[in-house]
């Protein structure tokens, strides 16, 4: 008889990718959604919701209150409820429940230096959408963002980034050189139009690209949509919706 690890083993053995595999994996999914309620909200209703946060947080007027306390926690112990997925850039400025004013079990994170899309983050997409059912994925660039800046610098200095930073930023090149086709930007203008690319690229693919996501939006039961964040007037800008 095997032992959990041993199964654990045997199941990698079998490979994740076989059809048994596969069947396997997805039941375990199904069972973990089975568990757990879905958010009731539509993907239009879950944007509205992300903007009154905004405005709480813009005046000043954060609820912290419900979403935070014992109750909350007891509440979604045993499964959680989110209503958005956020995909946000890593930047200690920029903090994704601060700015949208949510609590305990409301955002499902990804986040990364220069909000990126690898193949670890859109896995966790793909499961925060097709498992939790959640409705809406947000892509939030922001202002004077390090990681584009330093795609910036390698495109137009050939500055080499130590460790692994070079292949952090390499996803966001396309964005820089999309930004600087026109010829017209300069400094900080260029920096903030590979900030929106940067963004927009993401979204599109997200939209497009991924058959993961294609037939939930679809069917209107998801939504992808794009932002940026400005650090002085702490505006968030949902500039593709
Ligand atoms: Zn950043």
């Amino acid at each position: 008889m095997y032992g959990d690890d041993d199964s654990r083993r045997g199941f990698i053995r079998q490979g994740c990718c076989s059809a048994v595999g596969l069947a396997s994996a997805l039941s375990l999914f199904s069972a973990q959604a089975a568990e757990s309620r879905k958010t009731s909200l539509s993907p239009g209703e879950a944007l509205d919701k992300l903007r009154q946060g905004h405005d709480s947080f813009l005046n000043g007027k954060p609820s912290l209150k419900s979403s935070r306390d014992k109750n909350r926690r007891l509440e979604i112990a045993r499964g959680q409820v989110p209503f958005a997925v956020l995909v946000g850039c890593s930047d200690s400025r920029v903090p994704p429940e601060v700015l949208f004013d949510t609590g305990l079990g409301e955002l499902f994170i990804v986040r990364n230096a220069g909000n990126t899309v690898d193949t670890v983050a859109l896995g966790s997409i793909q499961y925060a959408v097709q498992v939790l059912g959640v409705p809406l994925v947000l892509v939030l660039g922001h202002e004077l963002c390090g990681a584009v800046e330093a795609a910036l610098s390698v495109v137009e200095k050939n500055t080499v980034y130590p460790g692994s930073i070079g292949q952090m930023v390499e996803p966001i090149i396309p964005a820089v050189l999309k930004a600087r086709a026109s010829g017209s930007l300069k400094g900080e203008d260029l920096l903030d139009a590979a900030v929106r690319e940067n963004v927009r690229r993401t979204v599109e693919r997200l939209r497009t690209s991924e058959p993961a996501m294609l037939e939930p939006i679809r069917n209107g039961k998801l939504r992808v949509v794009g932002a940026r964040y400005d650090l002085d007037d702490g505006l968030v800008d949902f500039f593709m919706t």
